[in-house]
C-alpha cells in the first residue's frame, strides 16, 4: 500500500480501554477496572510492542501528533503512564510530536500530571461533561478521587491554559440554567479549548434502551436550543468555533483532530482503535480496525508478537481497502465538519481534481442559501448546523459523477 518513500506524516492514536465505571450514554469501548488490575501494566507492554511493529510495518518516518485517549487514560496512574510515554518517545522518529492525553479531572492527581509533563505531554483533554450533580447521577457518571473543581485547579497549575474540556448538552435533568452554570464554572478555569457536544443517544446504551432514562431527556428542540445557547456563550467569551463541536482560543486548536478532519494518515493502537493510511499518488487507502476485546489484544501480544495490521491472526485485526470514490466521500465527510473545509491542495494531490469540479451543483445550491463561506470551500457557522443534509447532497452528487472519473483516473 505504501509508496516507496513511505506514506508520509502519520499521526498516532492510542486507546486506553479502561474506566472506573460505565456512563449510560457512552458507546466507546472500555471495561471497568480498579487501579490494581494486573492487566493495566501488561497493557502498556502490549501497546509498546504493537507500536514498534505497526510503525515499522507501515514504514512511518514522521509522526506529527500523538493522542492517548480512551476510556480513561488517567486510570493508568503515574508509573504506567510514565513508562508508556518514555517507551513511545524511544520508538517515535524525531522530532517528537505534539502529545495530548485524555484524563478525567477527578483521577488526574499531582503525580499523574507530573508524569505527563515529564513525558512530554503538551496538552490535556479533560472529560468534565457537567458539574450538575443531578445530571451526573442520572447518567451514572462516576467521579473518584478529588472533586471536579479541585481536579481542574490542579490541571491549571500544571498545564496553564494548555488543556481542553468536554461539556455535554442535552443531558437528562439539564436545563438552560444548569448549562449556564456549567459554562461559567468551566470558564473560571480558563481552558484554552472547549468541546461542546450535543448528547447523541447511541443505540445499545442504557440511555436509549432504558425507558426510565429516555423519559428524562429534554425534547429535541429544547436540546438544540441548549447547544446553541452554549455555542453563543463560548463565542462571546472569546472561544472561536473551528469545527462542529470544537471551540478554541487563538493558538489552542487541536492539531491532532485537525489532521483527522483533513483526512490525513493516522495509525491506531489498542482494542477498538482503527488506522487509515492513504497513498496520495494512487488516490486509495487502507483502513484497519482492531477488535474491541482487551483480553484478545493482550493474548495476541504475548512475547514479542505484536497485533499485526493485517486480517486473520485470531480476528484481532480486520482491514479494508478504501477505493478512490469512498476516500473522496470521506474526505468531504470529515473536511466539511471543519470551518476551513477540506484542504483544496490535498484534494488535488490525492484525486487530481479541483473540489469545485467534483460537487458544483451542491456548492451552488448551498451558496445560494447563504450557508457557505465566501472565501473558502467550506460551510459557514450557520451552515455547520445543517452538515448532514449538506453531506447527503454532496454524496449524491459524487455517486453520480465519481464512477467515470475514477475509471479514467486508474488508467493514468
Ligand atoms: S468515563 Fe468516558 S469513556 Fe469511560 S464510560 Fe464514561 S464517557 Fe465512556
Amino acid at each position: 500500500m505504501a509508496s516507496p518513500e513511505g506514506p508520509g506524516p502519520c499521526s498516532l492514536y492510542i486507546h486506553i480501554p479502561f474506566c472506573a465505571g460505565a456512563c449510560d450514554y457512552c458507546d466507546f469501548y472500555s471495561i471497568p477496572v480498579n487501579a490494581g488490575d494486573p492487566r493495566l501494566g501488561r497493557y502498556v507492554d502490549a501497546l509498546l510492542a504493537d507500536g514498534e511493529y505497526t510503525l515499522a510495518a507501515f514504514g512511518i518516518t514522521q509522526v506529527p501528533t500523538l493522542y492517548i485517549g480512551g476510556g480513561t487514560p488517567s486510570l493508568l496512574g503515574p508509573e504506567r503512564m510514565g513508562r508508556l510515554l518514555a517507551g513511545l518517545r524511544a520508538l517515535l522518529p524525531a522530532p517528537l510530536p505534539e502529545i495530548t492525553v485524555e484524563a478525567n479531572p477527578e483521577s488526574a492527581d499531582g503525580p499523574f500530571l507530573e508524569a505527563c509533563r515529564e513525558g512530554g505531554v503538551e496538552r490535556l483533554s479533560l472529560g468534565v461533561q457537567t458539574f450538575h450533580e443531578p445530571s451526573r447521577r442520572l447518567v451514572h457518571r462516576v467521579g473518584e478521587g478529588a472533586p471536579l473543581p479541585e481536579g481542574l485547579c490542579l490541571v491549571r497549575e500544571y498545564f496553564g491554559d494548555a488543556f481542553s474540556a468536554d461539556l455535554i448538552t442535552g443531558l437528562p435533568g439539564q436545563n438552560g440554567e444548569a448549562l449556564r452554570k456549567d459554562l461559567e464554572q468551566l470558564l473560571s478555569f480558563a481552558p484554552g479549548h472547549v468541546s461542546l457536544y450535543a448528547l447523541t443517544p447511541e443505540a445499545g446504551t442504557p440511555l436509549v434502551e432504558d425507558r426510565r432514562f429516555t423519559a428524562l431527556l429534554p425534547p429535541a428542540d429544547e436540546a438544540d436550543r441548549l447547544w446553541l445557547t452554549g455555542r453563543d456563550f463560548l463565542e462571546q467569551a472569546g472561544y472561536g468555533q473551528y469545527e462542529v463541536s470544537n471551540f478554541a482560543r487563538p493558538g489552542r486548536a487541536s492539531a491532532h483532530n485537525i489532521r483527522y478532519w483533513r483526512m490525513e494518515n493516522w495509525l491506531g493502537l489498542g482494542p477498538a482503535a482503527s488506522g487509515t493510511v492513504i497513498d496520495d499518488r494512487a488516490g486509495r487507502g487502507i483502513r484497519y480496525a482492531i477488535g474491541a476485546d482487551v483480553d484478545a489484544y493482550l493474548r495476541a501480544s504475548v512475547g514479542d508478537r505484536a497485533p499485526a495490521p493485517v486480517p486473520a491472526e485470531g480476528g484481532v485485526v480486520s482491514a479494508e481497502a478504501l477505493d478512490s470514490l469512498t476516500l473522496m466521500q470521506e474526505t468531504c465527510l470529515m473536511g466539511f465538519r471543519y470551518l476551513e473545509g477540506p484542504d483544496p491542495l490535498l484534494f488535488v494531490r490525492r484525486f487530481r481534481r479541483d473540489i469545485r469540479e467534483c460537487i458544483p451543483r451542491t456548492l451552488t445550491r448551498w451558496r445560494d442559501r447563504g450557508l457557505l463561506r465566501p472565501d473558502k470551500i467550506a460551510l459557514n457557522r450557520e451552515g455547520l448546523l445543517f452538515l448532514d443534509p449538506f453531506l447527503t447532497d454532496c454524496f449524491g452528487e459524487l455517486e453520480v459523477r465519481g464512477g467515470d472519473w475514477f475509471r479514467s483516473f486508474t488508467e493514468l
